[in-house]
């Protein structure tokens, strides 16, 4: 069996670890030392790393990993600005780590190289889709990142969600203001200030939660610009119009 372990880099980074048997692969390594701890307290050896989008705090520890573990694949985007990157993917692209099949889908909105790792028990979705929340659009448009998370909708409730950050309260905090109706999400933002307030992780997530408490993945439903500040309302005929307004919404929040 994989095991899927958090390893805290910085003040809020989850870099992911799969460690199947003595070997580990991890997921945007921004930097190397508590890299280097996890392998040295697991007595594993590093297999490969995975990249989701270049920003420094997902990359930057790749290459003093590399420094010892040489000739590991470097596993990112065909089109990132990250350098670093050894085995290209694209759109559909397979891969196999750690005995896991992951498809790759491109998610452009966040950055534009962004991409995710998927298959229907896990997902590692970087910054494009938090527990309850998504990412900033820093390179890509609305219409962009609206069309990226409506990929994420064929796969299962059950999937598990690893995503980079420890946003969840925020996000939670601001997923209340949306809708404060929503008894799901203030149940689930007590049972997620308590595992924080013990410095336990609150993911992984699921997209049954998500699907229940993420307002991006929301935005078709009717009520989830009820409360919408007047100054934001503008043309929301479609979808990824109605996420834009969302997303402005929580960028001002
Ligand atoms: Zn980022």
């Amino acid at each position: 069996m994989v095991q899927v372990d958090p390893i805290k880099a910085f003040s809020d980074n989850y870099i992911w670890a799969l460690k199947k048997e003595d070997k580990v692969w991890v997921v945007d390594p921004g930097q190397a030392e508590p890299v280097f701890d996890y392998l040295e307290q697991t007595a594993t050896t590093l297999a490969g790393i995975l990249i989701t989008h270049h920003h420094w705090d997902h990359t930057n520890g790749v290459e003093a990993l590399l420094q010892t573990f040489k000739n590991i694949p470097v596993y990112g985007p065909e089109n990132s600005p990250f350098e670093g990157i050894s085995h290209k993917l694209n759109e559909s692209d397979e891969i196999t780590v750690a005995d896991t099949k992951f498809k790759i889908i491109s998610t452009p909105g966040h950055t534009l190289d962004h991409i995710c790792y998927m298959n229907d028990a896990f997902c590692f979705t970087g910054d494009t889709l938090f527990s309850a929340g998504c990412g900033r659009l820093f390179e890509g448009d609305p219409e962009m990142m609206w069309h990226s998370l409506e990929k994420f909708s064929s796969y299962s409730d059950e999937t598990k969600i690893y995503c980079t950050h420890e946003y969840t309260v925020a996000n939670l905090n601001f997923a209340k203001t949306v809708e404060p109706e929503n008894k799901i999400l203030k149940k689930h933002l007590e049972e997620v200030q308590t595992l924080v307030a013990q410095n336990i992780p609150s993911l992984p997530t699921n997209f049954a939660l998500e699907r229940a408490i993420n307002p991006f993945l929301r935005t078709s439903l009717p009520n989830t610009l009820k409360h919408l500040p007047k100054h934001l309302i503008q043309e929301q005929s479609n979808n990824w119009q109605k996420f834009a307004a969302l997303r402005a919404w929580k960028d001002e929040f």
